[in-house]
C-alpha cells in the first residue's frame, strides 16, 4: 500500500477499514543469503539498502523485541552534518543529504525538520575551534554561519546572556541540521525494506553464532537455528555481547545515556540549541514536548535507565541556560545503552570471522547516521568493499593507531 494525501482522505471517508499492517510478521525460515541482527535504525537502513540498492533481498533482520525499541527510539532526534575530521565529515555530509530525500524515498513521514542548529560558544577559544569547524564544513560542502553575541540574540532571545559563569559570545549555526521524528525512522525503514521482500522477525533473540573453519555458517536463536551464507552484526549497546559470541572482544564500552520531555508547552523553541559549557541540547517536539539531555552517566550498565546525579546535571545546566524552563514539568525520562569507542567514532567493517560483519560504536550521535550507516554497511556486504564514505570505520584502527578522534578527548572518550 502507498501512502498519500489522496489516501488519507479515501481512508477517512470510508471509516479507515482500508489500512494494512505495515509489515508482515513472518516466522523464521531455515535459511537466508543475509542475517542482520538487530532491528534498530541502523540493522533496518541495512536492510533497505541491500534490497534497493543491491536487489539482495533473501535477508532476514532478527529482533530480539520489537522493532524500534532500542535507541532508535529513545534518542533526542538530532540530525546534523557538523563533523570536522576527515573520514567523519564525508560520512555524515552523505547522510544528511539521504536524509534530505528519505521521506520520498522511504514513502513515510518521518518528519524530518531542518530548523537549524545552534552551538553556543562561550570563550574565545571555543569561538576559534567552532570557527575551524564551520569552515571545515563548508569546505565539505555543508553549510555554517559563525554568528557573534547579537546573532545569537536575534534567533534566542530567551536565553539568559546576562548570566557571567559561561557568557554567550556567539554560536556556530547549521541551517540544515534539525529533528527527526526517532521512532518513525525505523518503521519508515522497515516498512520499506519489508515491501522489498525482507523478512522482519520480532521476538527473535540471538543467542550464539556458528562459525565453522573461520566461516559464519549461522546463528542460534530463541526461535530456533538459522542457516546464513553472511551475518552483521548491528546490535548498538550490546556489540561486545553480541560479539562475544564469535569470541570477539569489542573495543566498546556500553553506558547509559538519559533524555527528558516536558509537559506539552506553545511553539518556543524554533531551533536545536546546545549548550557549549554544560553538554545540554535541546529541541521542541511538534506536539510542544521540550526534549533534552546531557551527558553519559559515566559508568558501564547494561540497564536502559539512568541515574539521579545525571538527572540534576542535565536540569542545572539547562536551569543555566535558560532560566525559563524552570517554569515546565518534566513529564518522561528515560535511558538507552550506547555503545561507546575508545575515540568515538564507528566500525563499519568485517570482522576475522569471514562473512561477519560489523556496524558498531555509534556512541551517543548514531541516528543521525541511520541512512549513510545502512548505505554503507550494504555496500560492505553486498560488495566486499568498503564504501569510500566509511572507508576510515575501520574496526582495526585501534590496533593500528589510526583513530578518528573527533571531540579530541584522547583514548578516554566514553569518559569525557
Ligand atoms: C537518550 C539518547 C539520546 C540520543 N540522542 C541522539 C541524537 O540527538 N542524535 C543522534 O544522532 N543520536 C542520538 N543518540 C544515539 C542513537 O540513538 C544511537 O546511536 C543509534 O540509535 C544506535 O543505532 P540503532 O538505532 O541501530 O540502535 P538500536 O535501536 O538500539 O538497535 C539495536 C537493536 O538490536 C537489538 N538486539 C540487541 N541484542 C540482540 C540480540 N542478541 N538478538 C537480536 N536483537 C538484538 C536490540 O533489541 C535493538 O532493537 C541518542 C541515544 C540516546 C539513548
Amino acid at each position: 500500500m502507498r501512502y498519500s494525501g489522496l489516501r488519507v482522505i479515501a481512508e477517512g471517508l470510508s471509516g479507515n477499514r482500508g489500512w494494512k499492517p505495515a509489515w508482515r510478521n513472518p516466522d523464521p525460515k531455515p535459511a537466508y543469503d543475509l542475517v542482520i541482527i538487530g532491528g534498530g535504525g541502523h540493522g533496518l537502513s541495512t536492510a533497505y539498502y541491500l534490497a534497493k540498492n543491491h536487489g539482495l533481498t533473501n535477508v532476514a533482520v532478527l529482533e530480539k523485541g520489537y522493532l524500534g525499541g532500542g535507541n532508535v527510539g529513545r534518542n533526542t532526534t538530532i540530525v546534523r552534518a557538523n563533523y570536522f575530521l576527515p573520514g567523519n565529515q564525508e560520512f555524515y555530509s552523505h547522510s544528511l543529504k539521504l536524509w534530505e530525500g528519505l521521506e520520498a524515498e522511504l514513502n513515510y513521514n518521518v518528519m524530518h525538520s531542518q530548523r537549524g542548529l545552534i552551538n553556543l560558544f562561550h570563550s574565545d577559544g571555543q569561538r576559534d575551534a567552532f570557527a575551524r569547524r564551520g569552515n571545515a564544513m563548508v569546505n565539505q560542502g555543508d553549510d555554517a554561519e559563525l554568528l557573534d553575541r547579537e546573532g545569537v540574540r536575534r534567533h534566542l532571545p530567551w536565553l539568559d546572556f546576562e548570566q557571567s559563569r559561561f557568557p554567550i559570545h556567539g554560536g556556530l549555526f547549521h541551517r540544515r541540521g534539525g529533528t527527526a521524528r526517532h521512532d518513525a525512522v525505523a518503521w519508515g525503514y522497515a516498512r520499506a525494506a519489508d515491501r522489498r521482500g525482507v523478512e522482519l522477525i520480532q521476538n527473535c533473540e540471538v543467542t550464539g553464532i556458528d562459525i565453522e573453519g573461520g566461516h559464519v555458517t549461522g546463528v542460534q536463536t530463541t526461535r530456533g537455528s538459522i542457516r546464513a551464507k553472511k551475518v552483521a552484526i548491528i546490535v548498538a549497546g550490546r556489540s561486545s555481547q553480541v560479539a562475544a559470541m564469535a569470541g570477539m572482544r569489542l573495543p566498546i564500552e556500553s553506558h547509559i545515556l538519559q533524555a527528558f520531555v516536558t509537559e506539552g508547552l506553545k511553539p518556543v523553541i524554533d531551533h536545536v540549541v546546545s549548550f557549549g559549557m554544560g553538554h545540554f541540547y535541546i529541541s521542541q517536539s511538534d506536539k510542544g514536548g521540550l526534549v533534552f539531555g546531557g551527558d553519559l552517566d559515566f559508568y558501564a550498565s547494561y540497564a536502559a535507565r539512568g541515574n539521579l546525579p545525571m538527572v540534576e546535571h542535565v536540569m542545572e545546566a539547562g536551569m543555566t541556560l535558560m532560566p525559563m524552563i524552570g517554569k515546565a514539568k518534566v513529564l518522561r525520562a528515560w535511558g538507552g545503552i550506547m555503545d561507546m569507542t575508545p575515540d568515538g567514532s564507528p566500525i563499519i567493517d568485517k570482522t576475522p570471522v569471514e562473512g561477519l560483519y560489523l556496524d558498531a560504536g555509534w556512541n551517543y550521535g548514531g541516528f543521525k547516521a541511520v541512512p549513510a550507516s545502512g548505505w554503507c554497511m550494504a555496500h560492505l556486504m553486498a560488495t566486499g568493499e568498503a564504501h569510500p564514505v566509511a572507508r576510515r570505520f575501520r574496526l582495526d584502527r585501534f590496533a593500528t593507531g589510526h583513530l578518528l578522534d573527533e571531540e579530541g578527548t584522547g583514548s578516554q572518550h566514553n569518559l569525557h
